[in-house]
């Protein structure tokens, strides 16, 4: 069992050789770990530390230096923001009040979670630090969203964009995780290329059971008398975005099937997805897309589930005749 969730697939990720290749070059005074995985964001953070101290030199995750990067007690190690809450000013203050003094290793390093949480003063505040930073010290910033950046402190940092993972890459993750292959499978094809959003759909029983519903929904749809009751199945579904965004999922699939066949294996699609591809057309496909974005919208606008369901499922009919197979 490795000491990170994901460690295979963060060492072998590009963001991790460009951080690797700045190392061994030498390291910058700030970098902008870009993601909306926050999970992987930390073990990204912790990998890095792992691998700046480490005995061996390879992040081996049992000498005593990368030991006490994982428990949280390395000496030249600094986490703000660990808790992914709010960052204030004080707490950039805090931060500030440790960086100027001189480490044991040479090398401290500051790791900002979420740094996109931190209010227009506490980044004026850390501002003045990345620019006239002290020697030995690199500021890690982790980085959902972009826009909440001052563009000061963007234009002072190195981005490294983290991987969206293919979806063999999270399948094996979960696959090691002790996932059944059914569920790597689901949580691979839902998580749009990010390790933590895959671990919490593997670990969620009603994610996969949406999953087998969405698919059965689709397998009994076939002309307009099943509709009645199909409709009020869906519609009284307790999460019906989710549904929603799981359906568009499985569409998008069946389009892969129509697409690029050789593609199948490697994205592990379940044989009922290849089954009801047989059933619609590339372009019916893709205007069911279009559908179910305008069936969320009449959702948002407070259209009922219903009537909104009823719609989505006639014109899923619809466009299969009016678009057929050729
Ligand atoms: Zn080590």
């Amino acid at each position: 069992m490795s000491a990170l969730t994901f460690e295979n697939a963060l060492k072998g990720s590009t963001a991790y050789k460009f951080f690797l290749s700045d190392l061994r070059s030498g390291l910058g005074h700030a970098y902008a770990v870009m993601t909306g995985d926050d999970d992987v964001a930390d073990e990204f953070f912790t990998l890095i530390a792992t691998t700046v101290y480490c005995q061996n030199g390879s992040a081996c995750m049992s000498c005593a230096e990368c030991r006490k990067v994982l428990h949280s007690n390395h000496p030249d190690v600094f986490h703000v923001n660990a808790a992914r809450d709010k960052i204030k000013v004080d707490d950039v203050n805090k931060m500030l009040s440790s960086v100027y003094i001189k480490s044991l290793s040479g090398r401290k390093l500051y790791f900002i979670h979420r740094a996109d949480m931190m209010n227009v003063q506490a980044q004026n505040k850390l501002l003045k630090t990345l620019e006239e930073p002290p020697a030995g010290v690199t500021v890690f910033l982790g980085v959902a969203n972009e826009s909440a950046m001052l563009d000061t402190i963007k234009s002072r940092v190195r981005a490294i964009h983290m991987d969206s993972f293919d979806e063999q890459t999270v399948y094996n993750a979960m696959l090691s995780r002790g996932y059944s292959e059914e569920k790597s499978a689901v949580a691979a094809a839902c998580s749009e290329g990010m390790l933590g959003k895959a671990d919490k759909i593997a670990a969620s029983s009603q994610y996969s059971a949406l999953y087998a519903f969405a698919i059965d929904a689709l397998k009994r749809l076939n002309r307009s008398s099943d509709i009645v009751g199909l409709d009020a199945d869906i519609a009284s579904q307790e999460n019906l975005n989710e549904l929603l965004d799981v359906l568009s999922i499985i569409i998008r699939d069946m389009l892969v099937v129509q697409n690029s066949p050789d593609m199948i294996l490697s994205k592990h699609i379940p044989s009922d997805i290849t089954a009801l591809a047989d059933r619609y057309s590339p372009l019916a496909l893709s205007k069911i897309l279009g559908m179910i974005g305008d069936t969320r919208r009449q959702l948002a606008l407070n259209v009922p589930a219903l009537s909104a369901i009823d719609n989505l499922l006639f014109s899923i009919l619809e466009v299969r005749h009016r678009c057929p197979k050729s």
